[in-house]
């Protein structure tokens, strides 16, 4: 499975995942549908699947517009979010799987940024295949997603979910807000040595317009607050010890100072 990285509007990336064997390819929250269906006419690959993540209009804008071009697409969504997504046919709820190619995706419910919002796990199976993650607004690469719909609580399950995965993981995240997250991120753990070093290398390939996404999942452990909310200096940072619930409580003071950052 190939994965091409599609930049849209001013900071989304769709993902279009082909499959050489057969020639078919799915899209992972297409924000708009033209770029992507340049990009399935310069790969003369068939549509077969639409992937969202949750009902945001910034991921699921082209569902409609690609189903008039390849009708035979099913579109895959959160159970949760059905009535919301344009198309839905599949809903999905945690556990679930849904296969492309020769590929299978584990499905996880993670509520927090939306209601709705699910993300896939391609597992690896073949030597050289790598995990893919994809987790439309819920981890960012240095960030996650604001709440909008969800609690602090249900954040901190639903990332823990994805935390438990393997380091290895290629995690793709739907914005380009890595820089903008990094700066907060030094703030909250200025001692972190992995963290300044990559908040050298992201500001340094922002400068050149390098992308920062896929990022990897044992990056993210050792350097994004969200994914650290219960490591002890970050809990002091964020003024808590250890009573019960301080560890949520750490989790939404994060979550609310980047809010105002
Ligand atoms: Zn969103
Ligand atoms: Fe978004």
């Amino acid at each position: 499975m190939q994965i091409h990285r599609i930049p849209v509007l001013s900071d989304n990336y769709v993902f279009l995942l082909h499959d050489a064997a057969t020639n078919t390819a799915a899209v992972v929250d297409p924000a708009l549908a033209k770029p992507v269906l340049s990009k399935l006419e310069e790969l003369g690959a068939e549509l077969v699947a639409i992937f969202n993540t949750h009902h945001h209009s910034d991921h699921v804008g082209g569902n409609r517009r690609l189903l008039k071009q390849f009708p035979k697409a099913v579109v895959y969504a959160g159970a949760e979010d059905r009535g919301r997504i344009p198309g839905q046919q599949v809903e999905l709820h945690e556990g679930d799987h849904v296969t492309f190619g020769d590929r299978t995706a584990q499905v996880f419910f993670i509520p927090g940024h939306t209601r709705g919002h699910i993300a896939y796990y391609f597992a690896p199976v073949a030597e050289d295949e790598t995990g893919e993650l994809f987790c439309g607004d819920t981890i960012f690469a240095g960030g996650c997603g604001r709440l909008f719909e969800g609690t602090p609580a249900q954040m901190v399950d639903s990332i823990g979910k994805l935390r438990q995965l393997p380091d290895s993981t290629r995690v793709w995240c739907a914005h380009e807000y890595t820089l903008s997250n990094l700066k907060f991120a030094v703030t909250v753990e200025p001692s972190n040595a992995d963290l300044q070093q990559r908040f050298t290398q992201v500001q340094a390939a922002r400068q050149k317009a390098i992308a920062t996404v896929p990022s990897l999942l044992g990056l993210e452990k050792r350097t994004n607050p969200f994914l650290r909310w219960d490591q002890p200096e970050v809990m002091t940072a964020m003024g808590q010890g250890g009573e019960a619930g301080d560890e949520v409580r750490s989790f939404g003071k994060l979550r609310g100072k980047k809010d105002l950052f």
